[in-house]
């Protein structure tokens, strides 16, 4: 059958399975997951005779939040043999009459993924050269891009991506460098975030210097250590202790309050959220100062130490949307199980003028 192939953190395929059946439902598609629990992927098979081209289409990467990659794939090959694995693979492509301009080959984000590494690199050339005289891989094939998804030495699944609505990471995984000097490993989620959320070349114009900002559970200060480096200002709000050489910056001004309840002296660019927090709670405080207009964007956490996390993600997107229309506040709200992230997810909102 047709299907899409999605790649997620391994332990999230029942929350990136029922995220994908619920939005596909909505938009009129009738299909089912396949997973298997710590996985790292899910498979959600078509039961109508429509092209799973046309559902990757209406379902596009960014608008799911589970999803690190998302593709339409081919049946998986199984059971290849050791001798030959390249012939079932080419003779697939050849026959999808598909035509590509790279070649990616993944595996799962899993320990048994990584053991793949090796024996995947010792096939690239060797598939190139054979896939470009089959003219399956050729120039100007519309930026498309064909995905060898290897979930075991002997199993892979054929996928393809296209330019606009795909990750261009490896495996879907913003892999960053953890600065020198920042006080938490946490920091890289803030800038995993603006990686993510905010286009690289809009970050002089909506990051830029002489900022202001909050930073509300700021201790302590992987995040005020992002927003300082940007040349921001910062209001870091925490009753415990920060980080001594970012308040030796004279950048942040450290404040022994509550984050639910503290309001800013002055309207800010940006607030951001880290407190471990029921998200509900969390989402009600966020509405208030979008609603209030207390910051042009927003960067906020939602924990999730359930089960259901998928439900729980929607309800609170579903009240922040309506809450901030009923208020007549036009935003932009976007969500993501950033690769930095665990048992939680990033919510982005951005304020349209
Ligand atoms: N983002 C931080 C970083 O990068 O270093 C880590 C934040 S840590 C996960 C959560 C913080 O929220 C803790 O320091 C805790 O003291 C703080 N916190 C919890 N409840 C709070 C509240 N009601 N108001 C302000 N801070 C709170």
């Amino acid at each position: 059958p047709q299907q899409l192939l999605l790649y997620c953190r391994p332990g999230f395929e029942n929350d990136l399975s029922a995220e994908v059946t619920d939005k596909a439902a909505q938009l009129g598609w009738s299909g089912y997951p396949l997973a298997t629990p710590d996985s790292g992927f899910v498979r959600f098979m078509l039961t109508g005779d429509e092209p799973a081209n046309a559902l990757h289409r209406d379902l596009p990467l960014e608008s799911l939040v589970f999803a690190r990659q998302s593709l339409v794939a081919l049946p998986a090959l199984e059971g290849l043999s050791r001798d030959d694995r390249l012939t079932p693979i080419i003779e697939q492509v050849v026959a999808s009459g598909w035509s590509f301009e790279s070649l990616w080959q993944e595996t799962p984000d899993t320990n048994d993924g990584k053991a793949l590494s090796g024996l995947i690199k010792a096939l690239t050339r060797p598939l190139e050269s054979i896939l470009k005289k089959r003219g399956a891989l050729r120039r100007k094939a519309g930026g498309r891009r064909l995905h060898l998804y290897w979930t075991a030495g002997d199993c892979v699944q054929l996928g393809m991506s296209f330019p606009g609505n795909r990750s261009e990471r490896l495996g879907g995984i913003l892999r960053l460098r953890f600065p020198k000097n920042a006080p938490s490993r946490s920091t890289l989620k803030l800038e995993e975030a603006w990686h993510v959320f905010v286009p690289r070349d809009e970050w002089e114009m909506r990051l830029g210097e002489g900022m202001q900002a909050a930073d509300l559970g700021a201790a302590p200060g992987g995040w005020t250590w992002q927003l300082v480096h940007q040349g921001m200002y910062v209001y870091a709000i925490d009753n415990g202790p920060m980080d001594k050489g970012l308040m030796a910056t004279g950048q942040v001004d450290h404040l022994r309050e509550d984050g639910f309840t503290w309001a800013p002296p002055n309207r800010l660019d940006w607030l951001v959220c880290d407190i471990v927090d029921k998200p509900i709670r969390v989402v009600e405080m966020v509405e208030r100062w979008l609603v209030k207009r207390w910051c042009r964007e927003a960067v906020f956490n939602l924990k999730l130490p359930m089960k259901q996390r998928w439900a729980e993600v929607a309800r609170c997107l579903a009240r922040l949307d309506d809450q901030l229309k009923s208020a007549g506040v036009a935003a932009e709200i976007r969500c993501h199980h950033l690769y930095h992230d665990r048992e939680e997810v990033t919510v982005h909102v951005r304020l349209k003028a």
